[in-house]
């Protein structure tokens, strides 16, 4: 199963992505805690993009489907992925319609999951990220919906969006999307 998590910052897409990876035995890749492992380690790549993550802005579409593709190319993900974060814009759902092509393979299903503003506020206001500072979070879902959120209609057009209700707990979240996945927990 090939998966994709889309929602603003604070949606819930990580604590999903966690919970459906182990239901499903597939690895959750997340390309904010790919790019947090290049800083954390002081890479040359890690120290190009710090000043970008902190302030909230997008990682260059080259450095981030690099790292991506690198990773969907790693043994564990043949049966199959989630991804969280990525793509972020138009321009990144193409290289990756391409990058799967190469490796014969698709996108099964998009989750959109729709979160109301006070959710978000509340979920990001909770917890403890460097950029998850006032300034910073507005910045992010300013950016969510100008260059992201085109994405919906992108992958309802291409028949592989589903769309789910985010404004309840972890666990009902997670129910509705084993359901709309024809799963049960
Ligand atoms: P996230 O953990 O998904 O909230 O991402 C945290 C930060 O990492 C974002 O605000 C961006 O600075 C960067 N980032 C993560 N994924 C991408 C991506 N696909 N394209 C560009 N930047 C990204």
């Amino acid at each position: 199963m090939r998966l994709i998590l889309l929602g603003t910052p604070g949606a819930g897409k990580g604590e999903q992505a966690t919970r459906l990876s182990k239901k499903f035995g597939i690895p959750h890749i997340s390309t904010g805690e790919l790019l947090r492992g290049e800083m954390d380690e002081g890479t040359p790549v890690g120290c190009r993009i710090s000043g970008f993550v902190n302030k909230g802005e997008l990682v260059s579409d080259d450095i981030t489907q690099a790292i991506l593709e690198v990773r969907l190319q790693e043994a564990d993900c043949f049966p199959g992925f989630i991804l969280d974060g990525f793509p972020r814009n138009l321009n990144q759902a193409e290289f990756l319609k391409k990058a799967l092509r190469r490796m014969d393979t698709r996108v099964d299903v998009v989750l959109n999951i729709e979160v109301s503003d006070s959710t978000v506020v509340e979920r990001l206001t909770n917890r403890n990220r460097k950029d998850d500072s006032p300034e910073t979070i507005r910045h992010r879902l300013k950016i969510y919906r100008n260059v992201t959120a085109p994405l919906v209609d992108y992958y309802d057009t291409a028949g592989i969006l589903k769309r789910i209700n985010g404004d309840s707990s972890l666990e009902k979240v997670t129910k509705r999307i084993l359901s709309s996945l024809g799963q049960t927990i």
